[in-house]
């Protein structure tokens, strides 16, 4: 062990379902035989952390729970099985704690997608807390010397968005469609576009219109909030519509929208996940335009792998607001009211 762990520490712990966010003290876990102890650093908080408190999916959650799922720290111990690990490396903490890696789906390296998943801040405590367990085969190496509070996000937003982007196929020059560009998973999306040589359009709020635009960098944008006929919008402003679109709003219109406004051939991908929401599309539009439409969860142990790498070459970069563990239900307020650009990050040891 590189450091003296303490017994106790801080976490954020759903009790119930929408039931109260208690910030306490609470033991130290201990390593299991294939597992690493990361002492988290800094934790974004994910959209998806609402919808795991609130257990609004068809996917029952465990609680009393420690949430969250994007942790980036060090590691400070690890059980007697573990290999290619040393104390102090840089560790992550994502959605996919672990998976059987013997089913059909973890054998084509689908592995979010095994029904023995295993996943961080939803069935398994998470990284809102200052020591966490990590399943040593699904840890996400963060390479060293990258700035862990900017490291976080990657390991949720990043993935996906990047994940995503690879589903729609798009190639460089073609155009992409970011529905819910201002967001975490939106910010990120859009410069892994960038870097990935596609022409980026964003839609998201008037609010976040001067950051979307000028911060990230689009070289389009859409207000969905004042736009009369987003569908007619998108069009035009893509010369035809997007060859690709990436739904990482928590829209269900704007999802049916993007069936819409896709390029005849093009891929609408699913990522946001709304509660309750259904895809609508006209199955006679669908046909003769012959769209697809395909859902999109994190990523595997190779896509995080090259997330990373994306953003330790500085080719992005997740724009972050820093706060306290403690602010975790206030942040959810703050989300769920559309005022986050980007990413909160929180630092654990405050
Ligand atoms: P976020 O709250 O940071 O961002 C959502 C963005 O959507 C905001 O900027 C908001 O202004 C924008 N928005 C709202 N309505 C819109 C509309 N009609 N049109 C365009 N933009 C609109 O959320 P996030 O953390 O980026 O997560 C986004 C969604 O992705 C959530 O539903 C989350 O659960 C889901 N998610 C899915 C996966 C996956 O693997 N599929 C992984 C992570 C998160
Ligand atoms: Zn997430
Ligand atoms: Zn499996």
């Amino acid at each position: 062990m590189s450091e003296d762990i303490p017994k106790t520490q801080k976490a954020v712990v759903y009790a119930s379902d929408a039931g109260k966010i208690e910030y306490k003290e609470i033991p130290v876990p201990t390593p299991g035989p294939n597992e690493l102890l990361i002492h988290v650093k800094y934790t974004g908080v994910c959209h998806t952390d609402i919808d795991a408190w609130r257990g609004d999916w068809p996917l029952p959650t465990e609680k009393p729970l420690v949430g969250g799922h994007e942790g980036a720290g060090v590691v400070v111990g690890m059980g007697r099985d573990v290999q290619y690990w040393n104390i102090g490396d840089y560790a992550g903490i994502k959605w996919l704690y672990s998976c059987c890696m013997q089913c059909e789906f973890c054998e084509e390296m689908a592995e979010p997608n095994c029904p023995h998943a295993v996943l961080s801040g939803y069935t398994h405590n998470g990284s809102f807390q200052q020591y966490a367990v990590a399943d040593a085969t699904q840890a996400a190496r963060i390479p060293k010397g990258v700035d862990l509070a900017e490291a976080a996000p990657i390991l949720c937003a990043g993935v996906t968005a990047y994940t995503a982007l690879k589903t729609t196929g798009v190639i460089a020059g073609q155009w992409v469609g970011i529905s819910g560009a201002g967001g975490g998973l939106g910010s990120v999306a859009v410069q892994y576009a960038k870097a990935m040589g596609f022409r980026v359009l964003g839609i998201d709020s008037g609010e976040k219109k001067d950051y979307v635009t000028n911060d990230l960098g689009v070289d389009a944008f859409i207000d969905f909030t004042t736009e009369k006929d987003v569908v007619a919008a998108v069009k035009n402003a893509t010369d035809g519509g997007p060859h690709g679109v990436i739904n990482v709003s928590t829209s269900n219109t704007a999802i049916n929208q993007s069936t819409e406004y896709v390029r005849t051939l093009g891929v609408v991908v699913l990522v946001g996940l709304p509660a309750g929401s259904k895809v609508v599309a006209s199955v006679f539009d669908s046909v003769v335009r012959s769209i697809q439409i395909r859902g999109s969860y994190v990523g595997n142990r190779r896509d995080t792998a090259e997330a990373l790498d994306f953003f330790a070459r500085g080719l992005v970069k997740c724009p972050i607001k820093i706060g306290k563990l403690r602010d975790v239900e206030e942040v959810f307020k703050l989300m769920e009211a559309g005022k986050i650009n980007g990413r909160y990050v929180l630092d654990t040891s405050k």
